[in-house]
């Protein structure tokens, strides 16, 4: 009946859409976790560990230094935890620590910053915890302890990686900390152009997912400083440079069966994410406030590709 009309409607209105392609979120903060949970997203593409760091206004070094390993440990660990408890067994991917050394110089501790001329081309990423062996075993320390209380679903993302060689320095170190790595879930960042160049080698290396971090991939690629208002209208996400290396990633990691997402913003503007579906990508992690739109645009583009494929 037509009293009936609203009711369906209203019922349509609030069913899952399903996609073919996972549809993720990024979260910075615990206290973000219950609305980004609320979201319906199949899962977390990028935790950025970092916020979480930050706010606490130490560097991970002030608790190596003054004996209080313990806390900086406990604090990750909980604020992990925050958001898998809401995730409830969906995938979460905690990206290692990546904060510039100009974010830390301001805490407690950060006198001992080095100065770099460039921090964002700097010590920051990967590069940073293969050669600080005490902040990667902490944070090591904090996973293993989800881990080993069956959050089988935590997986592990390693920023700035540009080589090979770091995800299996990376991937070895975890090993010698007593992590079961064949077991795990580990992933890299592609947000280096040479990331991208070498996805096969990373994919022979055992990588499990790839994400696009392009916030960075696009700086890098193009040479435009993400934060420079001088060349502001310059970085260009849709550069055909940025697409094509971008599309080579996602053929790849296809041919070799590996879990290929993005993490960066661009995953968050819906005619990105309709090219990046049409191209092939497995997942997309987008900002809380862009999940719903993302899902529709997702959804709309798998429905167009199938109808095209049925006309042919
Ligand atoms: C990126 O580079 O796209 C990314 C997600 O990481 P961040 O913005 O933290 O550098
Ligand atoms: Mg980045």
């Amino acid at each position: 009946s037509d009293a009936g009309q609203p009711a369906i409607q209203a019922a349509f209105a609030a069913a899952p859409i399903i996609t073919a392609t996972s549809i993720k979120v990024n979260v910075s903060l615990p206290e973000a976790a219950k609305r980004a949970s609320a979201t319906g997203a199949d899962g977390v593409g990028l935790l950025r560990i970092e916020h979480l760091i930050l706010g606490l206004g130490k560097t991970p070094n002030w608790f190596i230094r003054n004996d209080k390993e313990d806390e900086f440990v406990d604090e990750l660990y909980t604020g992990i935890k925050t958001v898998m408890d809401e995730f409830n067994g969906k995938p979460v991917w905690v990206r290692t620590l990546d904060a510039p050394t100009d974010e830390f110089r301001n805490m407690k501790g950060g006198e001992d910053e080095p100065e770099e001329h460039n921090p964002m081309l700097g010590w920051r990423g990967i590069r940073r915890d293969l050669q600080s062996f005490d902040q990667f075993r902490l944070q090591v320390e904090a996973f293993k302890r989800l881990w080993d209380e069956g959050y089988d679903n935590l997986g592990i993302m390693f920023p700035l990686v540009g080589h090979p060689d770091e995800f299996l320095q990376a991937k070895d170190m975890m090993y010698d900390l007593g992590v079961d790595v064949d077991n795990k879930t580990l992933g890299i960042m592609v947000e280096i152009p040479s990331s991208a160049i070498l996805i096969d080698d990373f994919i022979d290396a055992g990588i499990d997912f790839a994400s696009f971090g392009t916030n960075d991939l696009i700086q890098y690629t193009l040479a435009i400083d993400r934060n420079n208002q001088n060349v502001a209208d310059m970085y260009m996400p849709k550069h055909p440079a940025v697409l094509k290396i971008i599309k080579y990633a996602i053929d790849r990691c296809r041919r070799g069966g590996v879990e290929c997402s993005i993490c960066g913003q661009a995953g968050s503007d819906p005619d990105m994410v309709k090219w990046l579906v049409e191209t092939g990508i497995t997942s997309v992690s987008a900002n809380i406030d862009a999940v719903q739109k993302i899902r529709e645009t997702a959804a709309r583009t798998e429905a167009k590709i199938i109808l095209d494929a049925s006309r042919k």
